[in-house]
């Protein structure tokens, strides 16, 4: 492990993907071998602490990435704003093309026990959003075995699969394993996915704040980083 005096810039070289709506560069941290995993955090602007989390991870490792891909920031115009969509007011994790895609609108949460009320576009299309088509592109290029989505803050991990990577999580995390999260997600990252057959575990982090966090799962994001993909 990096000592913590040298903990403050990443010293991984990342590369380009693509551009979001306001051109900031869209970049992943490519691992040496065969990408078995793609992580990634961010893209909802308002779950700044999934992106924290992984950058640590990152910061604190010595060594290169060996079979995991790692995103920060998925949304990173979001991340800026402050605002869960990107700069068009799209919620990305809607806007895939799924199967379940919708046209309209999709409500969130402003606060536990509130409503879904907070009104975001789906898009004016399926992959209407350069994040969106770029990630898709990356997927569809890299092709991991695993996807890893980090959100927060519904504190569970769902694996729709119940693999032996999100038994991991769930055990290592103290969270449960969930095959859903309870509600409809029509055109999320993880419905196109599954529409073709990827597996994606979505990691949903508990509401508390990153120092909080930290003590359980940035050992456990180090570790995943480190997962040994034996199939
Ligand atoms: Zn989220």
């Amino acid at each position: 492990m990096v000592p913590h005096t040298q903990r403050g810039i990443i010293r991984h070289p990342a590369q380009v993907y693509g551009y979001s709506v306001r051109g900031a560069p869209l970049e992943v941290y490519l691992p040496e071998g065969k990408t078995e995993c793609l992580v990634f955090a961010g893209i909802h602007g308002e779950e700044a602490e999934t992106t924290i989390l992984l950058s640590r991870a990152l910061r604190s490792r010595r060594h290169t990435l060996q079979h995991c891909a790692v995103i920060l920031a998925a949304n990173p115009d979001g991340l800026a704003l402050g605002t869960r969509a990107n700069a068009n007011g799209v919620d990305l994790n809607r806007n895939f093309p799924a199967r379940n895609w919708r046209e309209g609108h999709v409500c969130h949460r402003w606060s536990e026990g509130c409503a879904q009320e907070v009104v975001l576009s789906t898009g004016s299309a399926p992959a209407s959003e350069p994040e969106t088509l770029a990630l898709m592109q990356l997927v569809e290029r890299l092709s991991p075995a695993y996807l890893v989505a980090l959100h927060g803050p519904l504190a569970c991990i769902d694996d729709p699969q119940g693999s032996a990577l999100g038994c991991w999580l769930a055990e290592a995390s103290g969270l449960p394993l969930v095959a859903d999260i309870g509600s409809p997600t029509p055109g999320s990252f993880g419905s196109w996915c599954q529409d073709q057959g990827r597996a994606v575990i979505t990691y949903e982090l508990p509401p508390d704040s990153v120092w909080a966090l930290q003590a359980v799962h940035l050992p456990l994001l180090s570790r995943l980083l480190d997962w040994r993909w034996s199939g």
